[in-house]
């Protein structure tokens, strides 16, 4: 008998026949005899319809009231699988964030879990029951609800199953693991048995929405065992995500390639080369909120030199704006915005024991004409900045030239 924690995304609870399925799935593991508690998303496409409807009435809205809107589409799927549950015999009860509860910080629409309580569930668990838990949100201090950021049902799912020193989490989603690359974009991509955990880290961090960024630090610093499976099929063993390195037999250099469309580019011409001026022009965007990601300053010439970083593209009118005071201020020659750019990453802790892995992924861009714009690079990742046109043709070329394409069958 075990204790698992199981978490269906959007696409799986997205219609009335799909609750049904995941709760076939669930009563199943419930017959077996297993603690079983549920963390669930909204429907499909629902919290981007609210998201939508409080931009329809402002461009500012006011972010707690944001996560009261947003928050719904969770108690709508909690209570439905309750219903399903129920319908087929097995015992359930739905618990909202507040309802644990799950104590966050107060940074609404991006809050963080502080702690949850575990008195209530696991009540229900000895009662019986099946315990159903909103994703996505929580508490604060002042008894506000929050939200967790986009994504953030898996980090829920993650904070209940460390809580609770959980057998295993299982992240049930519309793709049957982690794949070399995002499966839509390149259907070569292959499916991993394993990743390690700061592999799969740097995978989210750069892009891949698999699985939310703060699920997987959760996991790797409690040590919950964490694998992502597919809630349409039956018995596949999804993927693992390990803290050993070198599972696997052949020990590839790169893991997994990553991509984000969501970047922005933003450039200072003609800066004063002195000291304290990248703080003058990151200090007023960092004080508005706007996550910094890619930063890249040229060498001087002549006195002057050009800065550049990228923001979220939402960020990017803030970030202009802010910029055109630095500029007065600096005495700059012209600030530019660049919408159209995207990063692509190559991740592998292999690396590490690898040299001219940089060089072999600026040579296969090169072959196709694809010029970088800014480089970064960590001890397990290299990612570029690009023209957002050759997003599909480099994560291709990539994956192939790195060896990551399927055997043919
Ligand atoms: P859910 O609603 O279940 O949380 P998400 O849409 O958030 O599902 O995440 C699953 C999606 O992540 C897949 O449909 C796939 O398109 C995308 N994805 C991106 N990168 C990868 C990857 N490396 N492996 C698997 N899926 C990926
Ligand atoms: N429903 C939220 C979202 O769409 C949370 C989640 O699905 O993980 O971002
Ligand atoms: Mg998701």
């Amino acid at each position: 008998m075990a204790l698992i924690v199981q978490k269906y995304g959007g696409t799986s609870v997205g219609s009335v026949e799909r609750i049904q399925n995941v709760a076939r799935r669930v009563a199943q593991y419930h017959r077996e005899g297993h603690r079983v508690v549920v963390v669930v998303s909204a429907m499909s496409g629902e919290t981007n319809r609210l998201v939508a409807l409080t931009q329809a009435l402002s461009e500012n809205p006011d972010p707690r009231e944001v996560d009261q809107v947003i928050a719904t589409g969770e108690q709508v799927t909690i209570g439905l699988l309750a219903i399903a549950l129920h319908e087929i015999g097995v015992p359930a009860k739905s618990f909202t964030g507040w309802q644990v509860p799950i104590h966050t910080d107060s940074a609404h629409t991006k809050a963080r879990i502080l702690s949850i309580e575990r008195e209530a569930i696991e009540r229900e668990l000895d009662a019986g029951k099946v315990v159903i838990v909103a994703g996505f949100q929580g508490i604060d201090v002042e008894g506000d609800v929050t939200t967790l950021g986009r994504g953030g049902s898996d980090t829920t799912a993650v904070a209940v199953a460390a809580a609770l020193q959980a057998d295993e989490c299982q992240i049930y989603t519309d793709v049957d693991g982690v794949y070399t690359t995002d499966p839509r974009i390149v259907p070569e991509a292959r499916k991993l048995d394993c990743i390690t955990f700061e592999e799969m880290l740097e995978m989210a961090s750069m892009g891949s929405k698999v699985l939310q960024i703060r699920s997987v630090e959760f996991a790797g610093k409690y040590k919950v065992k964490l694998r992502v499976l597919s809630s349409f099929e039956e018995g596949g063993e999804g993927t693992l995500i390990t803290v050993e390195e070198g599972q696997s037999m052949e020990q590839p250099i790169i893991s997994g390639i990553a991509f984000n469309r969501d970047e922005a580019k933003v450039t200072l011409l003609g800066v004063p080369d002195k000291p304290g001026v990248a703080y003058q022009i990151l200090g007023p965007i960092a004080e508005a909120n706007i996550d910094v990601d890619m930063i890249v300053q040229n060498v001087g010439h002549d006195g002057t030199t050009d800065f550049s970083f990228t923001v979220s593209k939402n960020d990017l009118k803030k970030a202009l704006g802010i910029l055109e005071e630095v500029k007065r201020a600096l005495g700059a020659r012209a600030v530019e915005g660049d919408r159209s750019v995207c990063k692509v990453s190559i991740v592998g802790v292999g690396m590490r024991s690898h040299p001219g892995v940089a060089a072999k992924m600026f040579k296969v861009l090169a072959d196709e004409g694809i010029n970088i714009q800014m480089i970064s690079t960590s001890e397990i990742k290299i990612s570029v900045v690009i023209d957002e046109k050759y997003l599909e043709l480099a994560v291709r070329a990539l994956h192939k030239a790195f060896d990551l394409d399927a055997p043919q069958e």
